[in-house]
């Protein structure tokens, strides 16, 4: 193909003259070959070409040779793309005329933005930012570019591309759309499959076995035939609902409790493990629907490919492998730290060429927190291309929320999906300054630093990390401050007010990074620990202000697991509140009758006192019983009048922390004779709900003189039966005892 085009240029060439200036003047589309699809494109080229002050007509015709002045747009007598993959494109021309013309239904189309891109200096940073030169002495280029796409399948699960389809196009992404219309179950689809609350009571034994009993929270037992049966059996009835969908996933929950019953575990130990048990089943599955792709995950307990006696995957399945695993911090292909998942993905390449990459590219468990992984997108990309990746799919935040520095990490994920070869550099710089302006210089800094720092420091840059991760490296205090000197530089470059609003955006990582890091104690030059009391002004005052800001952004989330900006700016309100209140129990000496367990043993029993509040951040500043009883005694004083007791609990189910199953407050003057005061039971919600800090206050009728006050809270007696760790132990999680 490519000999083709070049031979016919060769031709126009001499026909037109190489250095011909010529104007655009009309935009054609081929008469017996027009489509709807072509005719689109023409006018998203007008339409663009329109807002730089080009006015193009569009013509529908055939011309014998391209003619002066004439852009050809979709499908011509000039080329033919057939050979391109799905998506790819050519663009050529001689300087008389041009050629855009793509394969499949988006080529053409992408063959139109980048034309405005390449050749016209247009740019879509974000949805919102449009860049659109002067067209006017605008003269069609002598070029001719081809392009593949590196990966088949193109999708960056963030906010712009699912709200914006001018942005995916722009960028060749696919969308969730595009996704849902291409698969029918994506993932973890076990318990879409075979529901446990429709099957579990009637067939226990359909589920994972562990310790020698079933679990409702686990996987299904492969090896149980009836299992196979009505798996597929549902399997074709939801098909034939959605006949149109090619990929449909059977693949196990997003947990590891894997079936070890002794049919499972004799399988496993035939195939080398759970992986080889899986894609036993996986491989009898695809049989019974040769016409689609049955897809499957290589992640956690089955990211490694089969040993012992092998099984290859089929032909029409899909494996889905994933580095959730992986550190940020350094590229796969050169770390020394991910040699095992080098292994697998090499392992898996030699087994099949039909690999969905599942890769992540945020942090989930503080999405507003820096995170400087642009570094490690380029070379990983790469390495998963040249290991036979052929669907590439960046988790980020999912449709709906944004993170930190989400504009250009977005935008450079785009590039690089479509070609990882491109210079990352200066697309970061060409980001910068397009999108910052003036301040361009100084964000590029901030980031260049951060990444710098991050590298420097050898720490690993975790998908599930906090700011309090990177306090020896790329969030020192001192660090901290090099990049608010660089903000201020940024501020004071420009007087643009959408750029000003640009940079506030950058710039809520670095207060998320100061909040957490202060709460926790370690920001101790800007909020000095001792100094807290004074400083708490200036912390609630910027806490105010970063949820401000994020709400004014509509930003709804703070983390995957919920946390709204709201509720951020309580929780950390709460904080400040329990740390420098000095209520009445305010460092009084605190006897705990049950040691708490390790390791969340924060200072021992002061920490009930000690006026340090925990946070969003289990941790830290935390105080936990593992299934045993929190039975704590402080002595008030003699002067201590009580008004009111209140403790806090932390509620994050996923790791096991539960509230008390009751929460009981006694006073007393001889530490004989107990009262009580109060009692709480609350409910644990039955779901992995979202991560809560919960207050159990009691207020008495009349303020009471008492020199000891108790507080018993007892946990959950087991961890219940729809959880994943059912009949373990719960752990309660406390920090301070607030008595007024
Ligand atoms: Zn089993």
């Amino acid at each position: 193909m490519r000999r083709i085009i070049l031979f016919f240029i060769a031709s126009c060439l001499l026909a037109f003259g190489a250095n011909a200036k010529t104007k655009p003047q009309r935009i054609v589309v081929t008469t017996d070959r027009l489509t709807e699809n072509d005719m689109y494109c023409a006018k998203q080229l007008q339409e663009m070409l329109g807002k730089g002050g080009l006015s193009l007509y569009i013509v529908s015709r055939f011309d014998e040779q391209p003619q002066r002045g004439s852009i050809y747009v979709g499908d011509n007598p000039y080329i033919n793309t057939d050979d391109l993959p799905e998506g790819g494109y050519a663009m050529f021309g001689d300087g008389n005329w041009f050629v855009l013309s793509g394969q499949g239904d988006k080529g053409t189309l992408y063959a139109v933005y980048d034309f405005l891109e390449r050749y016209c200096g247009y740019r879509l940073y974000t949805p919102d930012a449009l860049v659109v030169p002067d067209m006017h002495n605008f003269t069609l280029p002598s070029d001719t570019t081809i392009e593949r796409p590196a990966f088949a399948y193109r999708e960056v699960s963030y906010y712009y591309p699912n709200h914006s389809q001018l942005y995916a196009d722009w960028h060749r992404l696919h969308t969730s759309v595009d996704r849902e219309g291409l698969f029918g179950y994506f993932v973890h689809s076990f318990k879409d499959l075979i529901p446990a609350n429709v099957h579990f009571d009637a067939h226990p034994e359909w589920f994972s076995m562990r310790d020698g009993k079933r679990l409702r929270d686990g996987q299904l037992c492969l090896s149980n035939p009836e299992v196979f049966d009505t798996l597929c059996a549902l399997l074709a009835q939801v098909i034939d609902i959605a006949a149109d969908r090619k990929i449909w996933s059977v693949s196990p929950n997003d947990n590891y409790n894997v079936c070890q019953c002794p049919e499972c575990l004799r399988s496993d130990s035939l195939f080398g493990g759970p992986t080889g048990t899986l894609l036993n089943f996986i491989n009898r599955v695809a049989r019974r629907f040769p016409d689609k792709t049955i897809s499957t995950l290589a992640y956690q307990y089955t990211r490694s490919a089969p040993k012992g006696l092998v099984v290859k995957p089929d032909s029409n399945v899909n494996i889905m492998f994933c580095s959730i695993e992986c550190g940020r911090e350094e590229a796969i292909a050169t770390s020394p730290k991910e040699t095992s998942f080098r292994k697998d993905m090499e392992d898996w390449k030699r087994l099949t060429d039909n690999i969905f990459m599942w890769d992540y590219v945020v942090q989930f468990r503080n999405y507003w927190n820096p995170f400087p992984n642009l570094h490690v997108l380029q070379p990983n990309l790469r390495y998963f291309r040249d290991n036979g990746v052929r669907m590439m799919y960046e988790q980020a935040t999912g449709n709906d929320n944004e993170t930190s520095w989400m504009e250009l990490r977005c935008y450079l994920i785009a590039k690089l999906m479509w070609n990882p070869d491109i210079d990352a550099d200066s697309v970061i710089t060409d980001f910068c300054n397009g999108y910052y302006g003036a301040a361009g210089v100084c964000i590029k800094a901030v980031i260049d630093t951060m990444t710098a720092e991050l590298v420097k420091s050898g720490n690993r840059l975790d998908i599930y990390g906090y700011s309090v991760d990177g306090i020896e490296g790329y969030l020192s205090s001192n660090n901290m401050h090099r990049y608010r000197k660089l903000m201020e530089r940024a501020y004071n470059a420009t007087d643009d007010t959408v750029i000003r609003k640009r940079l506030r955006y950058f710039e809520m990582a670095l207060d998320f990074a100061t909040i957490e890091l202060a709460t926790n104690g370690e920001l101790n030059d800007l909020f000095p620990y001792e100094e807290l009391p004074d400083n708490v002004d200036s912390l609630i005052g910027m806490t105010h202000q970063l949820t401000r800001s994020l709400n004014g952004f509509g930003v709804k989330q703070m983390m995957e697991m919920g946390i709204s900006p709201d509720l951020y700016g309580q929780v950390i309100g709460r904080y400040l509140y329990k740390t420098f209140s000095y209520g009445n129990a305010y460092f009084r000496p605190v006897e705990l009758r049950k040691q708490p367990s390790k390791p969340y043993t924060c200072d021992g029993a002061q920490s009930l006192t000690d006026g340090a509040g925990g946070i969003m951040d289990y941790r830290h500043w935390w105080l936990g019983f593992y299934g045993d009883t929190l039975d704590a005694v402080i002595s008030l004083g003699y002067t201590d009048t009580v008004n009111s007791v209140s403790m806090d609990f932390y509620f994050y189910p996923l790791s096991w922390i539960f509230l008390p199953q009751s929460i009981t407050y006694y006073i007393s003057n001889d530490k004989q004779h107990w009262k009580q005061i109060g009692k709480h039971t609350p409910d644990n919600p039955a779901i992995l709900a979202t991560p809560a800090i919960r207050t159990f206050e009691t207020k008495l009728d009349k303020p009471t003189k008492a020199k000891y006050l108790r507080i018993v809270a007892e946990p959950l007696p087991e961890i219940p039966a729809w959880h994943r760790a059912a009949g373990k132990p719960a752990w309660i999680f406390t920090d301070e005892v607030v008595v007024e």
